[in-house]
């Protein structure tokens, strides 16, 4: 069995995209530069935005964050939003959500220029990733935390040609696009979701599992058959340990397995990577 380690993944992602920056810099004169928005000061917000920070600062990438306060207007926001599209010195725009009440949050995610969109959520990334047959993010860009859990599948070197993979969750930033992501790799895809029936028997059958659904331990070691795959996004906290946890009963589930993501410590820590690398690819097309 591998217990996936994404503290090593994260740290060799990022070492791989600080010797890509480097070489930018070299070429053409500026570093890939990421900008973030944050609107009020929710805890959740600020401490995700200061990873990307500090995440950006070892794979060699600038990141400036645009502090606005509470109170901003939704024309305000989607102003500043209009100004970062045009300045060529801004490769990736990330509008960190929550947003202010009586801020319509589609309408400042819709501004963003899909040339710049790294967190994918764009009307237009979205129609390209369903449009594509194949995944190549050189193209456009991908949510974050499908990608993560990509990587993780290449990483542990899984076979999805052909194989049954069932991902629970239909989210427009995580289970939509990761079951697309598979479906360009090959893989048979059910999406399970809250009316979802006999999802036990449905799980038994995968070979691949990912969980997003955001319900403590909710895959049980019954509903896992011997060899499957999985991936766990989910991030809890224990209602008993009050603790972080995933969607998965890891430690009973994890002997079943041929790859098990943990939580804390699995695809959470390659989601800024991933927001990362599309930043860097948002560089490249520009310059392109
Ligand atoms: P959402 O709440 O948007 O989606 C949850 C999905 O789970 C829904 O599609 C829902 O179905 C489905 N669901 C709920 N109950 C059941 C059930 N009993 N059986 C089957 N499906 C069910 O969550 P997100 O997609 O945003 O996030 C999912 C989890 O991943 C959360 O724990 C979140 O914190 C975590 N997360 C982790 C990230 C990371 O970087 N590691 C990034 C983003 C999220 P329905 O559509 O019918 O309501």
């Amino acid at each position: 069995m591998i217990l996936f380690d994404g503290k090593q993944s994260a740290a060799d992602a990022l070492q791989s995209l600080a010797e890509k920056s480097t070489q930018l810099l070299s070429q053409y004169g500026r570093r890939p530069c990421l900008n973030v928005v944050i609107a009020g000061d929710d805890y959740g917000s600020m401490r995700y935005v200061a990873s990307c920070e500090k995440n950006a600062i070892k794979a060699g990438i600038d990141c400036k964050v645009i502090r606005l306060p509470q109170t901003v207007s939704e024309i305000e926001l989607i102003d500043r939003i209009r100004q970062l599209n045009e300045d060529m010195t801004v490769d990736g725009i990330l509008v960190q959500m929550p947003l202010p009440q009586g801020v319509d949050a589609n309408k400042v995610i819709q501004a963003v220029s899909p040339d710049k969109d790294v967190d994918g959520i764009t009307d237009t990334n979205t129609a390209r990733l369903w449009k594509s047959r194949k995944n190549d993010y050189s193209r456009f860009c991908v949510p974050c935390t499908p990608r993560s859990v990509m990587r993780i599948l290449k990483e542990t070197i899984v076979e999805l040609d052909g194989k049954q993979a069932v991902v629970i969750g239909r989210s427009n930033i995580v289970g939509l696009p990761v079951s697309k992501l598979l479906m360009n790799e090959n893989a048979t895809v059910t999406v399970a979701h809250s009316h979802t029936q006999n999802l036990p028997a449905l799980l038994r059958q995968a070979d691949i599992i990912v969980a997003a659904v955001g319900k403590a331990r909710f895959v049980t070691a019954d509903m896992v058959k011997k060899g499957a795959v999985v991936i766990d996004v989910g991030i809890n906290q224990d209602p008993m340990t009050g603790k972080m946890c995933g969607d998965v009963d890891t430690e009973r589930v994890a002997p079943l397995c041929s790859v098990i993501t943990p939580v804390p410590g699995g695809v959470g820590l390659l989601t800024i990577c991933s927001l990362l690398e599309n930043t860097l690819d948002c560089f490249l097309r520009q310059q392109h």
